[in-house]
């Protein structure tokens, strides 16, 4: 049994199901269920005695402290954050309290557990935090890719926050002697992305022929990674990772911002072309730029790609691909996130705290 964080999430819920399509053991799935979680994500899991979801905020010592007690998991995996730079801006206060106060908490119940289990189960219990490339800050165009010593530069609250959050998994290592493992990742792509992120909202967009919004002059770079390659990462550092170590994941695909708008543009003429023959890249609009948008970020993976033998399955060319063929086969998803039926379902379903669904 694991304990996964979060797993209603982009990235977590394509964990989830990686980890539960490669046999693995079952996974308790703890997630808050804020706007960015969605159960609709996880239902070909419904009725699967390997998943167990639970409502409920990674804050809740009490909550985390019974799960685990309950379960006994040999691992807890940490996805749940507030992961939307843009929100961060306009309301950093949520991410202050569940990228900090929150992961502090978790550390405590974790902890408690932990210390009090069999001296074998002890040894192979870990916990895995999943953060970002952004806690590193901003590169110039000729600076090398971060690597796991770049010293941490967060810009923006949502990167300032997970900085705090890695430097505490960080701490209960060194102090208490956590068994952790940190992994550094790259802008994400692939199936399930929440619309309002880069890839999703300009696909959304295009389709409703509505403009697609560049900030600034769209030359900011990103390095993109496919999701379920970040999953596959994940479960090589929790199988093989070294404790207290922490691991970049990337793609080897720097690419600005405008190359990306451009080629979703471009894939989709090709699989949806528009009626009056004209190119989705049209519909592109430079909007003014974000305040303190980083300009580059660069990741060097060669750590994880020497030491544990990770290698990304996908090119960007053969993700982007799949993932613009997904939401074109999934506008169902895409609309039920957007129209609000699925924030009524969940409410209606989860009206009490610490609701369970098997
Ligand atoms: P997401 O916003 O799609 O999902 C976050 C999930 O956490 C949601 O299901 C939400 O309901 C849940 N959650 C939020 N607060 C919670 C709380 N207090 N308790 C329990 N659950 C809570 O985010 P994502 O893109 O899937 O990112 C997952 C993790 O990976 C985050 O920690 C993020 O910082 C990190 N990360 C993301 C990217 C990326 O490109 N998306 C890249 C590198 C690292």
């Amino acid at each position: 049994m694991i304990l996964v964080t979060g797993g209603a999430g982009f990235i977590g819920a394509n964990f989830v199901l990686d980890w539960l399509a490669c046999g693995a053991e079952p996974v308790v799935n703890l997630d808050k269920l804020t706007y960015a979680g969605n159960l609709q994500t996880l239902a070909s899991l419904q009725g699967d005695a390997r998943h167990h979801f639970v409502q409920g905020d990674i804050a809740d010592s009490a909550l985390v402290a019974r799960l685990l007690a309950e379960h006994r998991p040999r691992a807890v995996v940490n996805f749940a954050a507030e992961s939307h730079v843009d929100r961060s801006i306009h309301g950093p206060e949520d991410f202050v309290q569940t990228n900090v106060l929150g992961s502090f908490r978790l550390l405590e119940a974790v902890r408690g557990y932990w210390s009090g289990l069999p001296a074998d189960e002890k040894a192979a219990f870990r916990f895995l935090h999943v953060s970002t490339d952004e806690v590193y800050g901003s590169l110039s165009a000729t600076d090398p890719a971060f690597t796991e010593d770049n010293k941490y530069e967060p810009n923006s609250p949502y990167s300032a926050s997970k900085a705090a959050s890695d430097h505490l998994v960080r701490a209960w290592h060194h102090t208490y002697g956590l068994p952790v493992l940190t992994t550094n990742c790259s802008n994400n792509y692939g199936p399930y992305h929440f619309p309002e992120k880069l890839i999703p909202l300009m696909i959304v967009n295009a389709l409703a022929g509505k403009n697609l919004p560049v900030y600034g002059d769209g030359m900011q770079v990103r390095d993109w990674l496919y999701v379920k390659d970040h999953c596959s990462a994940i479960r090589r550092v929790l199988e093989a990772g070294r404790l207290g170590e922490t691991y970049n994941v990337g793609g080897w695909n720097e690419k600005p911002n405008i190359e990306i708008v451009k080629t979703v543009c471009a894939l989709l003429d090709e699989l949806r072309p528009k009626a009056d023959g004209t190119s989705y890249s049209t519909q592109i609009t430079y909007v003014t730029d974000r305040p303190g948008h980083d300009r580059r970020y660069a990741i060097d993976a060669r750590k994880l790609e020497a030491e544990l033998g990770w290698k990304p399955a996908e090119t960007f060319d053969t993700g982007i691909r799949k993932t613009v063929a997904w939401y074109l086969a999934n506008g169902d998803w895409v609309q039920n996130v957007q129209s609000g039926a699925y924030r009524a379902w969940v409410e209606q379903q989860y009206a009490k705290p610490e609701a369970v669904q098997a």
